[in-house]
C-alpha cells in the first residue's frame, strides 16, 4: 500500500560539509560532515519526524533539502526534479512551494514589520497578486491560522509566544507552499502551547494537503505528529520507521537510548523499566574514525563495528535500520 504512494521529497547520497577556517580567512583541509550520505524519502502529504541529539546535523538537513544551504554532494528531488545544483533562478518555481517554520517565534520575526507586512512579504516576492489582492490572501491566511484582521496592524512584540509562532505560520503560507519544514518549531513554546501550534500544523496539513518535515530533538514531541520518523546521529540517518512501529520495537540502540529518556510519569514503572541510558562521549563530527559512529557509546559493540560503517538496510516494510545487529 505505502509502495504505491508518491514521494515528494527524495534524498539520494546527500552531503553537506563546512570547511574549517585555520586563520580568519583561510578554509583549511578539515571538514565538519554534518550531514554524510543520506538517503531518505518523504510521501506527499505525510509528517516525517527527525530526531536526533542537539548537533546530529538534522536542520543542517532541512536547510540543505530547501537549499538556503547549497549541497557538497547528492541529489534531491523535489516532485522528480533535482534541485541539488540548480542556481537561484532555476530555484525560483521552487523556492515558493517549500516554506521554513523556525524554531524562535521571537527572533525569526522582524520587530519592526507588522504582521501585514511579514506576510505580505513573500506573497510579493513569488506571485504577481496585486496589494489589494494580497491583503484579501493575508486576511484569509489569519483566519487560518486563529489570529484575526484586525492583528495586521500589529507588531510582533504586542502577541505571546504562541500568537507568534501563528505569525511565523502564516508567513509560510502564504505562498501557498506543498512543503514546509518545521525546524524546531514548537521547542521553545510551553508544553500547554505546544498543542495547541500541533493541533493548528494537523488541522491545515488536512485542509492544504501539505507535507511536512517536523525537524526536533525530542521523541517524544515528534511520536503525536510524524506518520515516519527518521532518527539522526552525527550526520547519518541510522534508523528509519513508522512512528508507531519506531515506538514499539526500536531496533538501532541510538533510537533505544533516545526513546529510554523520555521521562516516565509513573515512578513505579519509572523503576522497574529497563532502561538502556546512552553514555559516553558524542565524538567529534570532525575528524571521524572508520566504522560505526555510534560504537563509543553503543553497548552492542563488536569487532566489525570498528571496521565498516554499516548501511541503512530494509528490515521490515517501511523500517530500516543501520547497525551490524540486523
Ligand atoms: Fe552498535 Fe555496532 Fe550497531 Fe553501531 S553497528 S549501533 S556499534 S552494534
Amino acid at each position: 500500500m505505502m509502495e504505491t504512494r508518491q514521494k515528494l521529497i527524495e534524498v539520494k547520497n546527500l552531503k553537506k560539509y563546512f570547511p574549517l577556517k585555520t586563520s580568519l580567512f583561510k578554509k583549511g583541509k578539515q571538514v565538519v560532515k554534518a550531514v554524510d550520505n543520506v538517503s531518505f524519502h518523504i510521501y506527499k502529504g505525510e509528517t516525517f519526524g527527525l530526531v536526533g541529539e542537539s548537533g546530529c546535523g538534522k536542520s543542517t538537513l532541512g536547510r540543505t533539502l530547501n537549499r538556503l544551504y547549497d549541497p557538497t554532494a547528492g541529489e534531491i528531488r523535489f516532485d522528480g526534479n533535482d534541485i541539488a545544483t540548480l542556481n537561484n533562478k532555476g530555484l525560483q518555481p521552487y523556492r515558493k512551494r517549500m516554506q521554513m517554520i523556525f524554531q524562535d517565534p521571537y527572533s525569526s520575526l522582524n520587530p519592526f514589520m507588522t504582521v501585514e507586512e511579514i506576510i505580505d512579504e513573500p506573497l510579493e516576492i513569488h506571485t504577481s497578486l496585486s496589494k489589494s489582492e494580497r491583503k484579501k490572501v493575508i486576511v484569509d491566511i489569519l483566519g487560518k491560522v486563529g489570529l484575526k484582521k484586525e492583528d495586521m496592524g500589529r507588531l510582533p512584540h504586542e502577541f505571546s509566544g504562541g500568537q507568534r509562532q501563528r505569525i511565523g505560520i502564516a508567513r509560510a503560507l502564504s505562498t501557498n507552499p506543498d512543503f514546509i519544514i518545521c525546524d524546531e518549531a514548537i521547542s521553545a513554546l510551553d508544553v500547554s502551547i505546544q498543542a495547541q501550534v500541533i493541533n493548528l500544523l494537523e488541522d491545515l496539513q488536512k485542509e492544504l494537503n501539505l507535507t511536512y518535515l517536523f525537524v526536533a530533538h525530542d521523541l517524544s514531541m515528534v511520536r503525536h505528529i510524524s506518520d515516519r520518523i527518521g532518527v539522526m546521529y552525527l550526520g547519518k540517518i541510522v534508523e528509519v520507521s513508522t512512528s508507531d512501529e519506531l515506538y514499539d520495537k526500536p531496533l538501532h540502540p541510538y533510537t533505544q537510548a533516545l526513546l529510554s529518556a523520555i521521562p516516565i510519569p509513573d515512578p513505579i514503572k519509572a523503576q522497574n523499566s529497563n532502561r538502556e541510558i546512552i553514555t559516553g562521549e558524542l565524538p567529534s563530527p570532525i575528524e571521524m574514525e572508520k566504522g560505526c559512529r555510534f560504537r563509543s557509546r553503543c553497548p552492542f559493540a563488536k569487532p566489525i563495528c570498528g571496521e565498516i560503517d554499516p548501511q541503512l538496510k530494509r528490515v521490515d516494510g517501511e523500517h530500516y535500520v543501520a547497525c551490524h545487529l540486523y
